[in-house]
């Protein structure tokens, strides 16, 4: 059965249709509480929301009801978050950039992670908005061949990655990492969903609307880098730990060419198909 995988307080919990389930608990301490436990543990947890949802054993319910809930990043801590540049054509086109032959790689730092209802500090006039898939490692690796890449992630999650125009081109030649890493630039959530909880996990919808209008709307299959050749190619250069995100790149649509910048008060709200949306206030 699939599983949709969330922190709150710090703690794993798993949402069983309404409810909410605490990781540790409801496995009765076969599974560590610690968000990062879970993940790395993600084969038990098909298993254990299974039984869950039978309903014959309660251990680790919440009073509180997912829809009220206040979820915190499913990852809080992860070890690495890595990001891809330009990984959409139109994206690529719209930017004024060549197609890349090789992954644009970055890294977000995780001091920017950020959860799913929250508040960003934009400090920059050239902040712009990027939905993405967010691939959560779940096995860690090294040389992970494309196919087995499929099963080392835990799940999938949404992410924006709220970039800083004037920061991310500031240096010659630039470097993306620091004007992607202010605080909170990095909301995800607001669950982790295992990668049989989609029809076809190499063809997902995803959108970003801003202040209620869509700006973004595509398709994964539409990466030129796909999720197995990612997890591939990172992982023959470094290890890949349970926690470690990968940003997948982001569609057409950003704010940058049309001098769109995120002012505060704006809204905006990054969708993945059969995860949910993550909302996040600009200040
Ligand atoms: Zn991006």
């Amino acid at each position: 059965m699939p599983f949709r995988l969330g922190s709150i307080d710090n703690r794993a919990v798993l949402v069983v249709g309404e409810q909410l389930y605490d990781v540790e608990q409801a496995s009765h301490g076969s599974i560590g509480a610690d968000p990062l436990a879970a993940v790395a543990a993600h084969n038990e947890l098909g298993s254990l929301a299974d039984r869950l949802a039978t309903g014959s054993d309660d251990a680790g319910r919440l009073d509180v009801l997912a829809a009220d809930a206040t979820f915190d990043p499913p990852v809080p801590k992860p070890g690495a978050v890595f990001a891809v540049g330009l990984n959409y054509r139109p994206h690529a086109e719209e930017s004024g950039m060549e197609l890349p032959t090789a992954p644009l790689v970055f890294t977000k730092f995780a001091s920017s992670i950020a959860g799913p209802m929250s508040e960003v500090s934009l400090n920059s006039e050239h902040a712009d908005y990027e939905v993405e898939l967010v691939v959560v490692i779940g096995t860690g690796g090294t040389s992970i061949s494309t196919d087995d890449a499929w099963s080392h992630v835990a799940g999938l999650t949404v992410g924006n990655d709220i970039s800083d125009r004037k920061l991310q081109f500031a240096a010659k030649p630039p470097h993306f990492s620091l004007g992607k890493s202010r605080d909170g630039y990095g909301p995800i959530g607001p669950v982790i969903v295992s990668t049989d909880g989609f029809d076809n996990v190499d063809d997902i919808a995803l959108s970003c609307e801003v202040n209620g209008e869509t700006r973004q709307d595509d398709r994964t299959s539409n990466l030129i880098f796909d999720v197995p050749y990612l997890v591939n190619y990172l992982s023959s250069i470094t290890t890949l730990h349970p926690g470690d995100l990968i940003f997948t790149g982001t569609p057409a649509g950003v704010g940058a060419p049309d001098g769109k910048f995120l002012v505060p008060g704006d809204t905006m709200v990054c969708t993945v198909d059969g995860i949910g949306s993550i909302e996040t206030r600009c200040l």
